[in-house]
């Protein structure tokens, strides 16, 4: 009986081998890789967005389609793809007017921010779903991969972490109307796809993931297809003032923001030798980049704590952090 999605794509639909000539990538990463027969490799990634699964019922038309678009762009971004074009498949309950607009139109704001067309897709009556497939460039055929990483290489991630995690943690509390809470559900539901910085790092990093499921879900997925290990220093974690704040108060939350998903920020891991080349690029990025850890041979995902003991309490590591600040 399977019981995770991993499983479930193992078992029964990563079957295909050997694939069909061309396929440089299949299942398995952000996106898959395929050779056209003019040689060009193009990244293509497929999400779904659910209605009471992925986003909360009662979430706005507007919110729906920035998110539904931003999760697929943030996949291109962690292949350190251009995206180009995408499709849409659409399951609406009832159709509205009003809802159509604000979707269309918010949809379309990101698309053309991102400079991405759709091309197609599919419109049915159904529970509220989207699926947004989209295609991407590759610059010289490179690409990142989950499978990357070396041992020795430094770990970094893009903006802050836990964000979304705690907005939804926090929805149903006391606390749900404060500045703070505000500002993290602008985080939960308007995430920045790092697009750009996927592009710029793609020469130099050895392996990029993007945390849809949290840091150490998605790191994890590094780790396993490179069959290495990591050290991550917990104190060096980059929380935003407002997650800081609320974590004083909420201590029992401090775990989110490892383990909590839909940030969309980037994991990504550089060869020591290219560290100054990625200080020299960080200072066009668009959000601050953190340090986090190093690759190790251990095969396990460690936690240190500022006195380089290894924590193998969450809450506890956490706690030490934030008090600092
Ligand atoms: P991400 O979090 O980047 O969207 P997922 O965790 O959803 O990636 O999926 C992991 C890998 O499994 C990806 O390569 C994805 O394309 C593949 N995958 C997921 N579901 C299926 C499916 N039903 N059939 C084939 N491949 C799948
Ligand atoms: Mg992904």
């Amino acid at each position: 009986m399977p019981v995770s999605e991993f499983d479930i794509i193992k078992q029964y639909f990563d079957r295909q081998h050997p694939q069909r000539e061309g396929i440089s990538l299949g299942i398995g990463d952000d996106a898959a890789l395929i050779k056209s027969h003019a040689g060009q490799t193009l990244a293509i990634s497929i999400d779904t967005l659910n209605e009471g699964i992925h986003f909360p019922v009662n979430t706005s038309a507007e919110d729906i389609a920035y998110k539904a678009l931003v999760v697929n762009l943030s996949d291109m971004a962690a292949m350190g793809a251009t995206p180009v074009w995408f499709t849409l498949a659409l399951s609406l309950p009832e159709p509205s007017t009003n809802w159509l607009e604000a979707f269309a139109n918010s949809l379309f704001e990101i698309a053309d921010k991102y400079n991405v067309t759709l091309v197609g897709g599919d419109t049915t009556r159904g529970p509220l779903s989207i699926t947004i497939q989209i295609a991407g460039q590759l610059n010289n055929e490179q690409a990142m991969l989950r499978s990357g990483a070396h041992v020795g290489d430094q770990i970094y991630v893009t903006g802050t972490l836990g964000d979304a995690a705690l907005a939804l943690a926090l929805k149903n509390q006391d606390a749900s109307n404060s500045n703070e809470t505000t500002y993290l559900f602008s985080r939960l539901n308007r995430p920045i796809p790092r697009v750009e910085i996927g592009q710029a790092i793609n020469s130099i990093a050895s392996a990029c993931i993007d945390i849809s499921d949290g840091l150490f879900a998605d790191l994890g997925h590094i780790l396993k297809l490179s069959n290495v290990g990591a050290q991550v220093k917990l104190y060096q974690l980059p929380l935003s003032t407002q997650a800081q704040t609320l974590l004083l108060k909420h201590t029992e939350l401090y775990d989110t923001v490892i383990k909590g998903g839909d940030d969309y920020e980037l994991c990504f891991c550089i060869p020591k030798d290219k560290q100054a080349q990625l200080e020299t690029l960080s200072s066009n990025f668009e959000c601050n980049i953190t340090h986090i850890g190093e690759i190790t041979d251990s095969k396990e995902l460690q936690c240190l704590d500022e006195s380089g003991n290894l924590v193998s309490d969450f809450i506890q590591g956490f706690d030490h952090f934030v008090k600092q600040q």
